[in-house]
């Protein structure tokens, strides 16, 4: 992976900036997208795990669409020629301004996730003289197993429409002139590595969508949302995420309605293991019975340790000398600025070159310039020797 050609070439680079691997990114969307034809099923990327031109080249030459949570998403994934029938919009906290860009783009759906939100789409629809398409974005109170700040599927969550509301909605849709219900989404969490939540929710979603086509709705899509996990122990053996066994599963345990298009919205998935945050290091500190391996990026690059307690692999690209342990810190004023904690590396010298692995996803998008510091820049593999 890093070879020394690829290393040398690091030498003359400003550090810290992102590194993606694009052989790995075209394997992984390689395999996705070979899934994706095996069972006759549609997905469209979530950008917000990474935006990059670059990225969403390569998901929109896989045949992604575009999955979107913001108005400025929407507005990316067109100019970067999504086509607007592959769009689709969730979230929460949809503004006017972003329903109506949306609504001028023509997108093919939004994933609506309350009452107030479906009204506010037909008001402004209509101003337009259109008809938007809506999915429910349906919260199924299913446990993801995974970290509480990326659960979002459970009764307690911010997220989507309870079944108890069902009642309430669908007499609101019978009045609204300028929606059209098209299907379900769900969206239950992120980084979800126990598979078996999925089969929960294949079949959680035929009870669900049982209530509607009683009532005479025609729901011609499913979409089962993001959320597979990725390995962020050992990111270079598991470089790729199980696809086989996640759609092999949704295959056995989901049995869509007749003529029902099956969707997904994959964001980490795809992208987390492509890429790496490379550093420097600029000091090696003693502590209380610790070194402190203390690197050029920070929680501003890669704030995933600091917000979610998230373990990234660390590799020490400069040495292979004997192994020492370390508190691998950033230069940031937060003791959470910290990436890893009493973590075995061979040992650290100043100026040695520092890879963080599975940056790819949620890294380099969340990029801030706390004080006042740079946002790192970006290299792709095939730019570099
Ligand atoms: C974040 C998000 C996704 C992508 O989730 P991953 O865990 O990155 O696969 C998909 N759909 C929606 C609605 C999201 O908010």
């Amino acid at each position: 992976m890093f070879r020394p050609a690829l290393r040398s070439a690091f030498s003359s680079l400003e550090t810290p900036f992102y590194f993606y691997n694009m052989s790995l990114l075209h394997k992984t969307l390689d395999l996705y997208t070979s899934c994706l034809k095996k069972y006759g099923y549609h997905a469209h990327y979530a950008l917000k795990a990474n935006a990059n031109d670059r990225i969403l080249e390569a998901m929109k030459l896989a045949g992604l669409g575009a999955d979107c949570v913001s108005g400025n998403e929407v507005v990316l994934a067109l100019k970067s020629g999504f086509s607007p029938n592959k769009i689709v919009f969730a979230g929460v906290g949809k503004s006017d301004k972003e329903i109506q860009t949306a609504l001028e783009g023509s997108i093919f759906c939004f994933n609506c996730e309350s009452i107030p939100e479906i009204e506010r789409i037909n008001e402004l629809a209509g101003g337009m003289g259109k008809v938007a398409n809506i999915s429910l974005r349906i919260n199924p109170d299913i446990d993801a197993h995974t970290h509480k700040y990326i659960s979002t599927g459970r009764a307690q969550d911010k997220f989507g429409i309870s079944p108890w509301m069902f009642g309430e909605v669908w007499e609101l849709l019978s009045r609204c002139l300028h929606v059209s219900l098209i299907g379900l989404h769900f969206h239950i969490g992120s980084q979800i590595t126990d598979i078996q939540v999925f089969k929960t929710l294949c079949v959680r979603a035929h009870t669900l969508q049982k209530w509607f086509t009683d009532k005479g709705a025609h729901l011609q899509v499913v979409n089962l949302g993001g959320g597979l996990g990725v390995d962020y122990q050992d990111p270079l053996t598991h470089s790729i995420a199980d696809f086989d066994s996640y759609f092999a599963l949704i295959h056995q345990n989901l049995k869509p309605l007749s003529g029902q298009q099956v969707h997904f919205e994959p964001g980490r998935s795809l992208v987390a293991q492509s890429g790496f945050l490379i550093s420097r290091v600029l000091y090696v500190k003693k502590g209380k019975g610790i070194k402190f391996a203390i690197l050029d990026a920070g929680m501003n690059d890669l704030i995933r340790p600091a917000l979610y307690g998230a373990r990234h692999h660390i590799i020490n690209l400069s040495s292979a000398g004997r192994m020492m342990r370390y508190d691998v810190v950033g230069p940031i004023c937060e003791s959470s600025d910290r990436f890893a904690k009493s973590v075995l590396l061979p040992e650290v010298k100043r100026g040695d070159f520092i890879a963080i692995c599975s940056a790819g996803a949620y890294g380099q998008v969340m990029g801030l310039q706390y004080n006042l510091r740079d946002l790192a820049k970006t290299y792709y593999s095939d730019q570099l020797p």
